[in-house]
């Protein structure tokens, strides 16, 4: 595959000069400007051969032209910031017809519909996500049905702290809601950190890659049933179970028994099975 025509487009820092955009903060913009660094994350999806990739905010684009220059055989780029669209179209312009620029706001498009719509490729999410939507875009994808996902793969870039919520496990400080639902529906890891030095505008904290691979229910239950557990039980982190799922259990010192968890422990150390088991016992 020719990339030379990729290859040829300017430096994104004269892209974001020649078209006016200054970051906004109300839009999470943190561009990545380091092609090196871009590849680099493109690569940590790959391979992209034969992969159709949905991309969250490409901004300038620098995300986008690497997913292209790894050989994505397509990138669907959902953008908010119209002041964009021209860079973006600039790039489409060099790239053999694979990238396709959606202007519109991520929380409100069908993903899926948008993605089947283009064939029937594996799909993969990669993005470098704003920080003030990343967390409910990732819920949403986590939530999907039907199981497995319409997706092979997810590698998201989030503030560090989020992707320690993410990847946590029982006992750890970050296991939260986040977790369990990452957990009982993927494979997660972080794969590498970024420090703010390598945005323009740099954030305050360091960020890191997330890798998320969607695996097969182990611990069968109802998506809803799970979050109303976790909600309760999370929701008074510090209080024994059997106090803070009275609310949704008349007895949950029975329910705690019938599900194997100590009666007197904490949400922090109940694993994902254990909240399954709850879930089930809720039954809605
Ligand atoms: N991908 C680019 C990069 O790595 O340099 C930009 C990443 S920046 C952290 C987040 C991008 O998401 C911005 O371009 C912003 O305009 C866009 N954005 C913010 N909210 C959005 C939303 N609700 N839907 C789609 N794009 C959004």
């Amino acid at each position: 595959m020719s990339t030379s025509a990729l290859d040829a487009l300017p430096p994104l820092r004269d892209v974001i000069a020649d078209h006016g955009l200054r970051a906004t903060k109300a839009l999470g913009q943190n561009f990545l400007l380091d092609l090196n660094l871009t590849r680099k994350i493109a690569r940590a999806a790959g391979p992209l051969d034969g992969v159709h990739v949905l991309e969250v905010g490409p901004g300038p684009g620098g995300l986008t032209r690497a997913l292209l220059l790894e050989g994505a055989s397509r990138v669907t780029a959902i953008e908010k910031d119209a002041r964009c669209l021209e860079a973006l179209s600039q790039i489409a312009a060099a790239a053999d017809g694979r990238l396709n620029v959606v202007e519109g706001d991520a929380l409100e498009c069908d993903h899926r519909a948008l993605m089947q719509a283009a064939g029937d490729a594996p799909c993969r999410i990669v993005a470098n996500l704003p920080y003030n939507v990343a967390t409910p875009l990732l819920t949403g994808w986590l939530a999907a049905e039907p199981w497995p996902a319409w997706f092979d793969r997810m590698v998201l870039m989030f503030q560090r702290e989020v992707a320690e919520r993410i990847v946590a496990k029982p006992g750890d400080a970050a296991y939260g809601r986040l977790a369990v639902l990452a957990g009982w529906r993927s494979h997660a890891r972080i794969v590498f950190d970024v420090p703010p030095q390598a945005f323009t505008p740099p954030p305050k904290v360091v960020s890191s890659v997330v890798q998320l691979v969607p695996k097969p229910i182990e611990h069968p239950c109802r998506l809803k049933a799970l979050e109303t557990v976790t909600r309760a039980a999370f929701g008074q982190r510090r209080k024994m179970l059997r106090q803070s799922l009275k609310p949704i259990f008349p007895d949950p010192a029975l329910v705690l028994r019938e599900a194997g968890i100590d009666e007197t422990a904490r949400a922090e150390t109940v694993s994902i099975e254990g909240f399954a088991a709850l879930a089930r016992a809720l039954g809605t």
